[in-house]
């Protein structure tokens, strides 16, 4: 694989619906046995970029055309993102980040339903805290180790820190299956949760909807500009980075509260029935 090279890259993977661009980039370098670096330096990008949010225009252009993918490919990517970039011109508030590292979360079942696992672009937005499709809370990270998921990375590609990995549904640091992920019931979240929080929590799955259809209807009232979203995210109505109802914090709760349950005084239980009164027969 050479920067001279005429062709289309060959044998890369299908993009699937609503892939993540930095998704399908992870599977496509392993696909051509390199790693993901390599492969984003041959197509004139740079790992340094968050890729999902500058998917887009000439950029993408010729990112299509060096690896022959159709124009309509990333269609769903490439408008949710042109679309957030008119509300969040740096994408600091409404995507999921740690530094300069693009972030994901995940769904156990839906990747456990994934016959290619990979990361949709529901899963970088800040707001989308929990998949209404499973009824359960989004994982933030590793179920087993804790370690952060970010994206591109280079499964399975010898001398990378992930080479023992074979696939995006492992963990790039301990290698845990996220499939075999515990879940975090949406019951369990309305447990422990406020009102407030779980609206919230519900306003998030709409975010990736209004994205793509450019407004934002609210309920009982009319629909509005997709600025609107600024409105409601300046106004707590949307979770953002350090703020809403995770997953994290629903099982710190839990677990507050079994400590607190435990740490009751265990009270004697009284049983019997008390004996009657002696007779007073003082007089
Ligand atoms: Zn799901
Ligand atoms: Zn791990």
């Amino acid at each position: 694989m050479t920067s001279q090279t005429p062709e289309p890259l060959r044998g890369l993977p299908v993009v699937l619906p609503f892939e993540a661009p930095a998704s399908w980039i992870s599977r496509a370098a392993q696909s051509q046995g390199v790693g993901a670096a390599i492969f984003l330096r041959f197509l004139r990008m740079s790992l340094d970029l968050d890729v999902d949010f500058h998917f887009l225009s000439r950029r993408f252009q010729g990112f299509a055309t060096a690896c022959g993918l159709d124009s309509k490919a990333f269609a769903e990517a490439r408008k949710v993102m042109s679309t957030l970039r008119k509300v969040d011109a740096k994408g600091q508030g409404f995507l999921f980040r740690s530094g300069r590292s693009a972030r994901y979360r995940f769904c156990p079942r839906c990747m456990a339903g994934q016959r290619t696992p990979h990361f949709t672009l529901q899963s970088r937005l800040e707001a989308w805290r929990c998949c209404p499709g499973h009824g359960c809370m989004m994982e933030d990270g590793c179920w087993r180790c804790g370690a952060a998921i970010e994206l591109p990375f280079s499964p399975g590609i010898d001398g990378s820190r992930q080479s023992h990995c074979h696939s995006l549904a492992q963990c790039q640091c301990c290698g845990a299956n996220h499939r075999n992920a515990p879940v975090a019931s949406l019951e369990e979240a309305s447990a422990r949760f406020s009102d407030f929080e779980l609206l919230v929590l519900s306003n998030g799955s709409s975010v990736p909807a209004a994205l793509f259809q450019g407004r934002v209807v609210v309920a009982g009232d009319r629909a509005y500009s997709i600025l609107h979203l600024q409105q409601l995210w300046k106004r707590g109505m949307l979770a953002r980075p350090g703020y809403g109802p995770t997953a994290t914090r629903l099982r710190a709760r839990s677990d507050a509260a079994a400590t607190a349950k435990n740490a009751l005084p265990r009270l004697a239980r009284v049983e019997g029935t008390a004996s009657p009164a002696p007779a007073d027969d003082c007089c």
